[in-house]
């Protein structure tokens, strides 16, 4: 596996495999890799002749009172992974290179960043945006793989990539989950002893609300309620960001039933936010 640290180095590198002709699948990630990042990489493998990886934790994504001076980090355990899963090449470059003193662009996409995690991470979806952006000029991607964990972000991407024609098809990939159903994420790291078994409440709320909703239990209108209810039950949990039904699409609460739901939380354990969502098609489960 080649490992390049300089945006303009890579440029060139996949300039040559572009020339010959080579299809390049990307994932972008943050590192600390897990099960979860590893399904995109083989999903990449499958569908591309060439794979590029990119590790960088993104200052620009997060608040000023969040995590990115503690975010994990294991350059040495990510670059086994990567090499066990024969990766071509990992991107890993310098903060000062990617955001040089004067940088000042910002990738802003509307109103589908202001619900969710963008109205309690102000900023955060712009980060995101705007990185990515740089990411897919540097490495020029046929296909770019990112997870249904982070189902906003993934909106985001497909909106920002059909309104600036930008020529890369984004694949999203199903969520991979612990074997009590936790959504892997780096962040679980931060999970205490007892704090880790709670976490499964999440998905396991999820699961339990869709079932409600699926037999006519409950309405569309009493998600948010139910949803919440069922995670505040976990004593672990500090407290609840957002849960509720959504349109997979727009990213607006719903009101009224619609073919596909997007089910999705982000909650408080202890100082750790975890995130998850399932989609549902009420129509199918019934
Ligand atoms: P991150 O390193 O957290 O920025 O994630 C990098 C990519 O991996 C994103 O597209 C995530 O959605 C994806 N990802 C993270 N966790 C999972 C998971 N449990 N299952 C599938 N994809 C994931």
């Amino acid at each position: 596996m080649e490992i390049i640290r300089i945006p303009k180095v890579m440029q060139d590198t996949v300039g040559g495999l572009l020339i010959r002709g080579r299809t390049i699948g990307f994932v972008p990630t943050m590192g600390a890799l897990h099960e979860g990042h590893l399904s995109l990489v083989r999903r990449s493998r499958e569908e591309n002749e060439k794979t590029v990886v990119s590790i960088f934790v993104n200052p620009l994504q997060f608040g000023p009172s969040e995590d990115f001076a503690r975010y994990p980090r294991d350059i040495e355990g990510d670059v086994e992974k990567l090499e066990a899963e024969r990766v071509d090449i990992l991107f890993m470059p310098e903060a000062s290179l990617m955001y040089p003193v004067g940088f000042s662009t910002r990738v802003e996409v509307g109103t589908i960043s202001e619900t969710m995690c963008g109205a309690c991470r102000p900023g955060h979806f712009a980060g995101v945006a705007t990185v990515v952006a740089k990411l897919f000029h540097i490495v020029k991607p046929t296909r770019a793989y990112f997870g249904q964990k982070d189902f906003q972000q993934a909106v985001v991407i497909r909106r920002m990539v059909k309104d600036l024609n930008m020529d890369v098809e984004i694949v999203v990939c199903p969520t991979v989950r612990e074997k009590d159903g936790l959504a892997m994420s780096s962040r679980n790291m931060y999970l205490s002893g007892e704090q880790r078994p709670a976490a499964a409440v999440l998905f396991r709320s999820l699961k339990g609300t869709a079932e409600s909703l699926a037999s006519g239990i409950i309405q569309i209108g009493e998600v948010r309620h139910v949803l919440r209810q069922k995670i505040l039950s976990e004593p672990a949990v500090s407290s609840v960001d957002y849960a509720g039904a959504y349109d997979p699409e727009t990213l607006e609460e719903l009101a009224e039933p619609k073919g596909e739901i997007l089910l999705a939380c982000a909650v408080w354990i202890g100082s750790t936010r975890l995130i998850d969502n399932i989609l549902i098609n009420i129509k199918k489960e019934r």
